[in-house]
């Protein structure tokens, strides 16, 4: 493997490319958002949640025919609680998770019913980690969804995952039945190979039950593995930033995620205080630069491609459900506590807490707490710029597509973000630039900041 760069030849090259910009940047109200002021790890919804309004079923599916649908199915139990975690998650316990299957298959039932007729062309089973359930929970969670939709031939179906839970002789027939399913994705979280820092973020697992789990996976057939890291935890250095991605690299994986880390008052209460107590034992926004942009010029000499950001992937293995949630604004169904969707011009969201998810199915409704409708042309033009700047954004196709170009929405939004070298106007498709990507949540940001909101 080609040696990366020395950190000094990087944090000369940031302060060269980015200190004065990030400078700037920061004058302009686009400040790297440690602190998040989102309710999830980023900006997924439009509007945000808490412009939800009460929606009764029928609504959401008025007019609805069928359509091309992305499916997430959450399953929030986890074997340990990360100190950064922003989900709906709880501890696995004996009985709670088979009585949670149990809503979330009446669950798949009654949305399968509502979208008889639709292709479901990805899907995403996620958490929480779905790979703590014992192997029957888990096959009869996919037999119930294979069952139930009518799926595409080749669709992409993730799992994810966690080391610990793949790696014992229980993981390793976890990963059989995964492939026996037609699972061909597995995603897990690593988020570092340093085990002080994993510990100091209450994760239970060791470096060497993340390479096994790697391997294993590989030997049950699954080689389309995706492996999350998080760049800026507590006591992360831009050496040890760099060990994780070789070490990540070493498992030949096809596909990498770098999140940026996060804090939330209320989402991550532990990470919060940690990160209030004592912000100088996290790398600041500079230092912080300087790891994304190494790992994004050292993936390009691997031949990873970023895109959307933060996701890194080789070899034709691009992460579907991603790009086709955001780049195209396609269909998103999310089934589980606290799952949202993007449903016949609905973005709604399910309860957050198990009683009232539960309460809903036991009455034979969806579980659905609230949402907003998006009837006109222009503000769907808007979501799909909001999330589709991430994959960038053909002009002519998007001109097609709401009879708008860009730039009539968002006209000195994009001249400003182009002369601060966030995005690149030049070309048919508005992207993106390097610089961009590692604030996207940012650009994302300060272009809703400038709207008036639904
Ligand atoms: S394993 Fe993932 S879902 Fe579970 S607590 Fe940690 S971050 Fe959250």
């Amino acid at each position: 493997m080609q040696k990366p760069l020395a950190r000094e030849d990087f944090a000369e090259r940031v302060q060269e490319l980015y200190r004065e910009r990030i400078l700037f940047l920061g004058s302009r109200g686009i400040e790297r958002l440690i602190v998040s002021p989102f309710d999830s790890h980023h900006f997924v919804t439009y509007p945000l949640q808490e412009k939800a309004k009460e929606v009764r079923e029928e609504e959401l599916f008025e007019g609805f025919r069928d359509g091309a649908i992305n499916l997430y199915v959450g399953m929030p139990f986890c074997n340990y609680i990360c100190t950064f975690c922003p989900y709906v998650t709880f501890l696995s316990k004996d009985g709670s998770e088979g009585q949670y299957l149990e809503m979330v298959r009446k669950e798949i039932r009654l949305q399968a019913a509502r979208l008889k007729g639709s292709k479901v062309v990805s899907i995403y089973v996620g958490g929480g980690t779905p790979t703590t359930l014992s192997p029957q929970m888990l096959g009869s969670l996919l037999l119930e969804v294979r069952g139930s939709f009518d799926i595409e031939e080749g669709a992409e179906i993730t799992v994810e995952g966690s080391p610990e839970t793949l790696s014992s002789k229980e993981g390793i027939e976890k990963l059989k039945l995964l492939k026996s399913y037609g699972v061909n994705r597995l995603s897990f979280g690593v988020q570092t190979f340093n085990e002080d820092i994993l510990r100091g973020e209450n994760r239970r697992h060791t470096a060497q039950q993340a390479r096994e789990a790697a391997e294993k996976a590989k030997e049950a057939g699954i080689g389309n593995i995706n492996i999350d890291l998080i760049p800026g935890l507590r006591g992360h250095t831009f050496e040890i930033w760099q060990s994780d991605v070789e070490h990540a690299l070493e498992l030949g994986v096809p596909s990498l995620t770098a999140y940026p880390y996060t804090v939330h008052p209320q989402r991550t209460p532990k990470a919060f205080e940690n990160y209030q107590k004592d912000p100088a034992t996290y790398p600041d926004v500079f230092e912080f630069a300087a790891m994304y942009n190494w790992l994004q010029q050292f993936l390009k000499t691997e031949d990873f491609r970023e895109n959307p950001p933060w996701w890194f992937t080789k070899g034709g293995f691009e992460y579907k459900q991603q790009m086709k949630k955001w780049g195209e604004n396609g269909m998103l169904v999310g089934l589980g506590v606290d799952a949202y969707s993007w449903l016949n011009n609905w973005q709604y969201w399910n309860h957050s807490t198990l009683r009232e998810y539960g309460a809903a199915l036991e009455a034979g409704r969806l579980p659905v707490a609230g949402g907003a409708h998006l009837p006109l042309q222009r503000d769907r033009a808007i979501r799909h710029l909001l999330f589709g700047i991430r994959t960038g954004i053909e002009r002519a196709e998007f001109q097609r597509k709401y009879g708008l170009l860009p730039k009539e929405i968002f006209t000195k939004e994009f001249e400003v973000l182009s002369k601060v070298g966030l995005v690149d106007l030049s070309h048919d498709q508005i992207e993106l630039t390097d610089l961009g990507k590692m604030f996207s949540d940012e650009v994302i940001f300060y272009l809703y900041r400038n709207l008036e909101t639904p």
